[in-house]
């Protein structure tokens, strides 16, 4: 008896499903692409309880007939490859044509869809992959609904996690089909935070200013660089403008969103010496390249490239954003082009006063009776600060004469909104704008002068990936809020201000420490001076 067998079509879809289907998120991204490659300009999505219960994708592409319609829920049905050369030179998103039999064999599914020309449609439902009903009906476009994501695979299901972790990812996904494809208009509901919507752009850069706002847009600078078979356009952290996390970083390659770490590597590479410890470049990257020299099917949701020769890529991309660093675009005014910001910050600027000495911007040396005290001054200030905000002292908030209006990420801004209330402890109080937008109505009086956008968006992002070693929530946020204010900007203390500080952080309860970590003051004593430097 023969112990071999081959697998009935349901069971090698549901194991198809299993790779390309990982949660509600691939469903998003495998229903835009295929709107995408039905040269749609229009998208709409929209989903509820995470896209776990409802996902819905509309699109006013070319649209199927019914004899189409019927076949592209079987297993390797495309039109987008015939050919096994096409393999090699592929200019769609999807070829592989498994992403419908494998969302239809994990869900209850609607398609409505008809042929680009006319609105003699065709609907079909089907449930598990299985057909459950077909009839004309009406339509212009491709409207695919995914219902009850993983109802036949319980044990798929157990791994999804909370409506709104699934749902984070899935705005992580519009946003990144959306950058990559600007001349599309895209709009997105969810159920909890209305609605994104980004009206077709003329560039990258008004898709990336849609999505983050002008603020943010100041703070990258865009470039373009091309070589005989590759093209590449940037926007890249300006070099006083970096981040804690590495959020904001975009790769595409040939308008295909991608994860790439030896291209991330080349982008770092390009800011060696220039980029502080702990700090990250934001990037967005559109690579354009000879498809013959890239593969995409190297992974089921495509996500991961080989390329032809990986070493020209990364020095391409590596070099021509070290030297748009290093020879940045000459200012538009004719007076004398200032030092680089870069040579200017290392420079130690020694000012001696009476007391105290100042090295470089923020250490402060301080002599004593029994020894010297190095103060980190910006260290100081956050520890007061962020003291200040935990117990609440101190914390005189006004209203602003001028609310201040903030775009932000949707993402960003949900997560905001989420701990609204926790904001308004510290004496901030926002209001949602609609739009991604929100609306900065009192600030306490220490964060008057902080970059508030900045600081919002580097809450969001601490809050979403969890990267500082603080646990509690007050305390993650209100490091944050200390750390925006006294970073920025150079600051010389008078001897008064200098003597205010040093009290100020005397009265806390760990002066030696900012909330990250490191430290704030180290103390020489004479004695330990008199062992350095050997006179005992
Ligand atoms: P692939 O995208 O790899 O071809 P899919 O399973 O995603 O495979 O889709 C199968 C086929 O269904 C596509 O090749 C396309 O012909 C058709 N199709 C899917 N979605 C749409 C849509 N929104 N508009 C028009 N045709 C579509
Ligand atoms: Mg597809």
């Amino acid at each position: 008896m023969p112990q071999i067998k081959i697998l009935p079509p349901h069971v090698r879809n549901k194991i198809a499903a299993g790779e390309v289907v990982e949660r509600p998120a691939s469903v998003v991204k495998e229903l835009i692409e295929n709107s995408i490659d039905a040269v749609s300009t229009d998208i709409s999505v929209e989903v509820r309880y995470g896209g776990k219960r409802f996902i819905r994708v509309s699109d006013n592409g070319g649209g199927m007939d019914r004899e189409d319609a019927l076949l592209c829920f079987r297993r390797h049905a495309t039109s987008k490859l015939s050919h096994e050369e096409d393999l090699f030179n592929i200019k769609t998103m999807g070829f592989r044509g498994e992403a419908l039999s494998s969302i239809a064999s994990v869900s209850k599914m609607k398609l409505i869809t008809a042929p680009m020309g006319t609105s003699r449609g065709v609907l079909i439902e089907l449930q598990g992959g299985e057909m459950s009903e077909i009839r004309d009906s009406p339509s212009a476009g491709t409207t695919i609904q995914v219902e009850d994501l993983f109802f036949n695979l319980p044990a798929r299901k157990k791994f999804l996690k909370s409506n709104r972790t699934e749902l984070l990812h899935i705005i992580d996904k519009v946003t990144e089909e959306a950058l990559a494809h600007y001349e599309i208009g895209f709009t997105f509901t969810s159920d909890n935070y209305g609605t994104m919507h980004l009206p077709d752009a003329s560039s990258f850069r008004e898709r990336i200013m849609q999505i983050y706002g002008e603020e943010f847009l100041e703070g990258l600078t865009e470039a373009h660089a091309e070589s005989e078979d590759i093209r590449i356009r940037f926007f890249i952290s300006k070099t006083d403008n970096f981040r804690n996390t590495k959020t904001h970083q975009f790769i595409a390659i040939n308008r295909r969103p991608i994860r790439d770490p030896s291209i991330s590597h080349a982008v770092y590479g390009a800011y060696e010496g220039i980029l502080p410890e702990n700090k990250h470049p934001m990037f967005f990257l559109f690579i354009e390249m000879d498809p013959r020299r890239v593969d995409f099917n190297v992974h089921p949701t495509k996500r991961e490239v080989r390329f032809e020769d990986k070493e020209s890529v990364y020095r391409f991309i590596r070099n021509s954003i070290r030297d748009f660093i290093a020879h940045p675009p000459r200012p538009v005014s004719y007076e004398s082009p200032s030092a680089s910001v870069v040579s200017e910050s290392l420079e130690l600027s020694y000012q001696p006063s009476p007391s105290f000495l100042y090295l470089g911007e923020s250490f402060v040396a301080i002599s004593e009776k029994k020894g010297l005290t190095l103060i980190d001054q910006h260290a100081a200030h956050e520890r007061v600060l962020y003291e200040k905000l935990l117990k609440g002292v101190d914390l005189a908030s006004h209203a602003l004469l001028f609310p201040r209006q903030v775009k932000l990420s949707h993402k960003e801004y949900m997560i905001i909104l989420e701990h609204r209330s926790v904001l308004r402890d510290f004496g901030i109080e926002v209001d949602d704008f609609g739009h991604n937008t929100l609306v900065i109505r009192t600030l306490p009086d220490a964060l008057k002068e902080a970059d508030i956008r900045d600081m919002l968006s580097d809450i969001a992002s601490c809050l979403l990936e969890g990267t500082t070693p603080l646990s509690n929530l007050r305390e993650n946020i209100a490091a944050k809020m200390a750390c925006h204010k006294s970073v920025r900007g150079k600051m010389t203390l008078t001897q008064e201000d200098l003597t205010k500080l040093l009290s100020e952080l005397e009265r806390c309860i760990n002066p030696d420490r900012c909330p990250h970590g490191r430290p704030i003051r180290i103390f020489f004593s004479l004695e330990h001076l008199n062992k350095i430097f050997k006179r005992k």
